[in-house]
């Protein structure tokens, strides 16, 4: 008499790995398509933060007839004019920070404005400081020098006001330096930057620095 092969009741080790594979690869597409989704959500909140320091900007402006200086020091308090080159958020003294009088006076509304959503994810308190935007120090109006040749500042047809892009001092002339730190973007080149016609463009910062400095591309 034939005797019946047992029917399997329980998945064998080789269905198992096969169904531990699927499930990895597709939690695996599922986590970068989330990182995707979050860093282009923090693209479009540092935009909106951009576009309320334009209006801020222009505010201040109508009431004081020009924009303010840029706060020199990075930290808490305001140092608007006071520049101290290595510490303030960007370099030497061009570009530092959007100034914390805008906060002050009511022309923004809170001090979250101040920040690349990006960095605030990634730095908390005084560290996150050194992280404000940049601002234009010599842009038109300010009251500052005009057109420092150290400025990535006259892209073809406007100037740059503010930017999410932290440069430390010591790097201000080297934009390819490992220490500088752009944002946004699957290439962590890019930044948005506010330019003096109101708009605000996700723009690739070191191609732009390379440009102004005739540095050819690696
Ligand atoms: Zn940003």
């Amino acid at each position: 008499m034939r005797r019946k092969r047992p029917v399997p009741t329980a998945f064998t080790l080789i269905e198992l790995l096969v169904v531990v594979a699927i499930i990895s690869i597709l939690s695996a597409l599922a986590v970068v398509n989330l990182q995707h989704a979050k860093e282009r959500a923090n693209q479009a909140r540092c935009a909106a933060n951009l576009k309320a320091i334009a209006y801020a900007l222009y505010a201040y402006r109508l009431d004081h007839n020009r924009y303010p200086l840029a706060d020199g020091t990075a930290g808490p308090q305001e140092s608007m004019g006071q520049t101290t080159p290595g510490d303030g958020p960007a370099a030497n003294g061009s570009w530092d920070g959007v100034p914390r009088v805008l906060v002050r006076l009511g022309y923004l509304s809170s001090e979250s404005y101040l920040f690349c959503p990006s960095y605030r994810e990634q730095f908390q308190g005084d560290r996150l400081q050194r992280f404000r935007y940049a601002y234009n120090n010599s842009a038109l109006d300010t009251g500052g020098p005009i057109g420092a040749p150290n400025n990535v500042d006259r892209d073809s047809h406007d100037i740059w006001y503010a930017r999410c892009l932290w440069v430390p001092v010591e790097y201000s002339f080297n934009p390819s330096a490992k220490d500088v730190r752009y944002p946004h973007g699957e290439d962590h080149d890019r930044e948005n930057a506010l330019m003096s016609n109101g708009r605000v463009e996700l723009r690739n910062g070191r191609e732009d620095f390379r440009r102004a400095f005739g540095i050819s591309s690696p």
